[in-house]
């Protein structure tokens, strides 16, 4: 599944629904399904506020893969990469206090999906893949 929206945060959640609904025929738990939703979620919102600044111009580019019951979703844009990717890891940092954010987006993305992985590039663009194995017992997931 391949799908393209303009930067703007209305469009959050369209993604989310459109991802529960790609998952939805392997049937996945309300547990299992929340927590995808808000992981893709929050690095569609990275790439609108802080790849494209919040500027409402830019496309946001969703692959997602379904092999078996393991999910693949790269998430990506072209905005202003990231310089330190280390750091933008770390739980709590954030480059924008000022917005209130927490700084928790990328440790959330971590604790509910199985592999993270973030390729970027200063002046390009950032690029977020995930994986997720479905039908897991809870305590194997972490
Ligand atoms: P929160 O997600 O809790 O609202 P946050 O977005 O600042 O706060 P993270 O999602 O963990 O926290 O991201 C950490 C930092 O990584 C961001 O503050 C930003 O500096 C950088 N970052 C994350 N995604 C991108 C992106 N797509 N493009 C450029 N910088 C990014
Ligand atoms: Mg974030």
């Amino acid at each position: 599944m391949k799908m393209e929206i303009p930067a703007r945060s209305e469009n959050e959640s369209f993604v989310r629904v459109v991802v529960a609904a790609f998952v939805a025929r392997i049937d996945p738990t309300l547990e299992e399904l929340n927590e995808v939703k808000t992981a893709v979620s929050e690095a569609v919102t990275n790439c609108i506020l802080h790849g494209y600044d919040c500027s409402e111009e830019g496309i946001v580019w969703i692959i997602a893969m379904l092999e078996g019951n393991k999910l693949s979703v790269e998430i990506e844009d072209r905005g202003k990469g990231i310089a330190d990717i280390e750091r933008a890891r770390e739980p709590l940092y954030t480059d924008k206090p000022e917005l209130e954010r927490a700084g928790m987006g990328f440790s959330i993305m971590e604790n509910f999906m199985d592999e993270l992985y973030v390729e970027s590039s200063p002046g390009k663009g950032t690029r977020i893949k995930m994986f997720r194995t479905f039908g897991k017992k809870s305590w194997e997931n972490h």
